[in-house]
């Protein structure tokens, strides 16, 4: 396996990786291992990809940044200046985001189980969309904004029942799913007319969201067909028009040379193409199309950074290299076995002559980051580079076994910047209370 490089990534003449123009070999120098390191231009190219392929179709759209796929201030601000909007599920991410100066009509609120307080602080803060995921929210939801005299534009998320052939962990589009409004039972027109009799919510549009890690536009057609078919209900039985479609997000990315997704541009063509051709072909008012890409935006952006420790050669068996890191900054391969690649970034030039697995050290035996992986031989010290663990991976990272998540460092042009602190061995225990 060659190292897979993007964006501005590159092994120089030493055959040490560069990022942005930075040598992984300082990065981790300076900052530390393991490290989170983004290639920001490419951040913006992604984002760029997207949102200017609306732009130059002319149509009316928004693209909304999924910020579970990596959240913090620094991204939020980041892809403010680019014209995103962001997609929050928690408090937490709502609070991130309005603190990182976010304007809240940008902030579109999601999740299947929205609390009472998190709905009212949605409302208080002024957020421009809540999607509705199920009747105990919208109830809530209808009290809140009818106590505050306040109009509240939302959404309502449905399951139009489309298998985007993805993991069944992260597959959410079908009718199997805890997410949204189940469109055969009837429950996203009892959903309709239960939002219609308040007066304070505003019915923008209908959402659904088929899954992750898709790499063609199939499911996305077939989604906009079914979406277009319970539009036209709607306005049929109620004379209801939408403002907004939204497709949700899932667009590909390259983990391994296995993975073929499409160019952002592709997607956001092929999708237009495809409602405006459902709408002309049902006389149907084309709606503003709204896309909530997440890992697309930071997948591939995003570095891992290890140092090679230990190493145990078992003849005949396997070869298993530890690096300083492991499941608790990148759950993804225990979790969902997803596969990565991976180099030394400090000798990326060196013949690869062992086959080994790398693993972490947390006291799990699935604890492994990549199997089967081809390097040159790894010596203590050595440094890891991973790549495409962008988005996923410090945003689903935690202190198993109390270690410290990593540091994230933003590099372009030659320029680094700290954008999340490392943790710090007194932050491990900063909410333990002694024993009276
Ligand atoms: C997770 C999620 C996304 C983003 O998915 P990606 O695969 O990261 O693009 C978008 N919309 C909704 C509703 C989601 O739950």
């Amino acid at each position: 396996m060659k190292p897979l490089l993007f964006g501005t990534s590159k092994i120089n003449d030493q055959g040490i990786l560069e990022i942005g123009g930075v040598q992984a070999t300082d990065l981790a120098k300076d900052f530390g291992t393991p490290l989170f390191v983004y290639d920001t231009a490419l951040i913006k190219k992604q984002a760029q990809g997207f949102k200017q392929t609306f732009e130059e179709l002319g149509v009316k759209h928004r693209v909304i940044y999924a910020s579970k796929a990596f959240t913090s201030k620094a991204i939020y601000q980041l892809l403010q200046k680019e014209g995103l909007g962001f997609d929050v599920v928690s408090d937490g991410e709502l609070h991130t985001a309005l603190v990182s100066g976010v304007n809240p009509d940008m902030i579109e609120f999601h999740g299947n189980n929205k609390s009472y307080s998190e709905l009212l602080t949605a409302v208080e803060e002024k957020v421009g969309m809540i999607v509705l995921d199920n009747f105990h929210e919208l109830e809530l939801l209808k009290a809140i904004t009818k106590e505050k005299k306040q109009i509240q534009k939302v959404m309502l998320r449905v399951t139009p029942g489309v298998d985007a052939h993805t993991h069944d962990y992260i597959l959410t589009g079908q009718e199997d799913s805890k997410f949204g409004f189940d469109v055969k039972s009837g429950q996203a027109a009892n959903a309709f007319e239960k939002v219609q009799e308040s007066q304070y919510l505003h019915l923008s549009g209908i959402h659904c969201h088929i899954g992750s890690q898709i790499f063609d536009t199939t499911g996305f057609s077939f989604a906009t067909e079914k979406m277009l078919e319970i539009l036209m209900d709607w306005q049929k039985k109620y004379d209801y028009v939408a403002e907004i479609l939204n497709l949700g997000g899932g667009f590909g990315v390259t983990y391994t040379s296995e993975d073929h997704p499409l160019p952002a541009k592709d997607y956001v063509k092929q999708m237009v193409e495809k409602v405006k051709e459902e709408c002309d072909r049902l006389d149907y008012p084309l709606p503003e199309v709204w896309i909530e890409p997440g890992r697309s935006i930071v997948a591939e952006a995003g570095t891992s950074l290890y140092t090679v420790g230990s190493r145990k050669d078992v003849e005949g068996v396997r070869n298993f290299v530890a690096v300083d890191g492991g499941m608790g900054d990148n759950i993804r391969p225990a979790l969902y076995g997803s596969k990565y690649n991976a180099f030394l970034a400090n000798r990326a030039l060196d013949e690869l002559t062992e086959i080994v697995t790398l693993v972490g050290k947390y006291c799990e035996s699935g604890d492994k980051l990549i199997e089967d992986l081809k390097l040159p031989k790894a010596k203590p010290n050595d440094l890891v580079a991973m790549t495409t663990t962008g988005a996923y991976g410090y945003s689903m990272a935690s202190n198993y076994n109390r270690n410290q998540k990593p540091a994230v460092v933003f590099v372009e042009n030659g320029k680094t910047q700290l954008v999340v602190k490392r943790e710090t061995i007194e932050d491990v225990a900063r909410f333990d209370l002694d024993l009276k």
